[in-house]
């Protein structure tokens, strides 16, 4: 295929040419003062980035999963309740995580297309005895938004350690975690962070770090724990040489180079221009007869589209979407996989790409039998 397709899937994205090229650079040693300047200079960037200037960010080599095990694995301990307020996919996956750790976990579950609601959750944290709540502020599976805010705001009340897993948000959705009360956000490098696979990023308040801290047995899983990883972010961030794990050396001077364009456009107008281009896209699938598996708008992500397939088309839409120059996602829920697919517009995405993307669906659904006027949707774009 070639390389001037148009990555469009909820991550990885299209990646700024000058990330790109920070990790094409000669690579430093770990301890080379232009890298400590860089690391450090990140992990005060992500502070900025998740609203949260009293947090103590890691950025280790994995992937999201790797960051959602870091939180559960430095909080959990067997036989903690956990309740995981469940929009989907990924919300099972830390389900399972959470009792892979030994916790009793409780699911408040909702219909697929929509979140269990701020009332419903207090009313399961009533019962008590609970000791962290996860929250997946973007399920990939279902582009469905969770509440965060509100849904803390009751963890709170109860005294409850609040978890995000922000992996398709930050960057895209609004997400303040000092001033929520969140205890532990992560994400990874390649979502709407705009820097490659490769980093899990996990942000824990002092709570959080407390928490771990305070366990009666050490985290088992040494490169998971945030008292190994605490001193080496320490002296990156005062740019003295330190030593655990190799970090991943390239990629951290990447995703410098990303977080400082997160940064110059600032987390308020980067928000306020994922939410123009995200309603603009939501016209043009309504212009196109596109049903989204959100159940409303108010549950609805900015950072991707989910779309059932029209009658009589299926997952080939995908193919001739892809022989249009533009790459999607199929379905991801287990229960629906076959019946939607996935448009991610995160990150670096311009009005440009979603004009190419909602032009290629519109020629690969014609490709495919079903009958659309040619340019609807791009008109509704507006
Ligand atoms: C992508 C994603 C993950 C997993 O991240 P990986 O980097 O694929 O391990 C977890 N949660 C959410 C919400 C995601 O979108």
């Amino acid at each position: 295929m070639s390389e001037r397709n148009l990555l469009m899937i909820p991550g990885p994205i299209e990646f700024e040419p000058s990330v790109l090229r920070a990790l094409g650079e000669k690579t430093r040693s770990h301890l080379d003062p232009v890298f400590m300047k860089a690391y450090g200079r990140a992990i005060k960037r992500l502070r900025e980035v998740f609203l949260a200037p009293t947090a103590q960010p890691f950025v280790v080599a994995g992937s999201g999963t790797l960051a959602m095990e870091m939180a559960v694995a430095n909080l959990v301990q067997p036989g903690d309740k956990a309740l995981v307020v469940n929009s989907g996919y990924f919300s099972d996956r830390i389900g399972t995580m959470l009792e892979r750790h030994g916790a009793a976990v409780t699911h408040a579950r909702a219909d697929v297309g929509s979140v269990p609601s701020a009332a419903e959750v207090d009313t399961v944290l009533a019962t008590g005895g609970f000791k962290l709540m996860t929250i997946t502020h973007v399920d990939t599976s279902t582009a469905v938004l969770a509440p965060v805010k509100e849904l803390a705001a009751v963890a709170k009340k109860h005294g409850v350690l609040v978890v995000v897993d922000g992996v398709c948000s930050v960057g895209g959705e609004a997400l303040e975690m000092d001033a929520w009360g969140i205890d532990v956000a992560f994400t990874a490098s390649q979502k709407a962070l705009g820097c490659p696979p490769g980093l899990a990023i996990l942000l824990a308040s002092p709570k959080a770090l407390a928490t771990s801290k305070a366990r009666t047995r050490p985290v088992a899983a040494m490169y998971l724990d945030f008292a190994e990883w605490l001193p080496i972010h320490e002296a990156y961030e005062a740019e003295r040489p330190s030593y655990f794990a190799t970090p991943p050396v390239n990629l951290i001077m990447a995703l410098d180079v990303s977080l400082g364009h997160l940064v110059d456009e600032g987390m308020g107008a980067r928000i306020e221009r994922h939410a123009k281009l995200a309603n603009s896209v939501r016209a043009a699938w309504q212009a196109l007869g596109l049903r989204p598996l959100p159940m409303d708008t108010a549950v609805s992500a900015n950072t991707l589209s989910a779309l059932y397939y029209p009658p009589g088309v299926d997952a080939a839409l995908v193919k001739a979407v892809a022989a249009e120059g533009v790459v999607i996602a199929g379905g991801l829920h287990p229960a629906l996989k076959p019946k939607y697919f996935r448009v991610g517009h995160m990150g670096a995405v311009s009005r440009a790409d979603l004009v190419t993307t909602v032009s290629a669906i519109e020629r690969a659904l014609r490709a495919c039998g079903h009958p659309v006027e040619a340019g609807r949707g791009v008109a509704a774009l507006g």
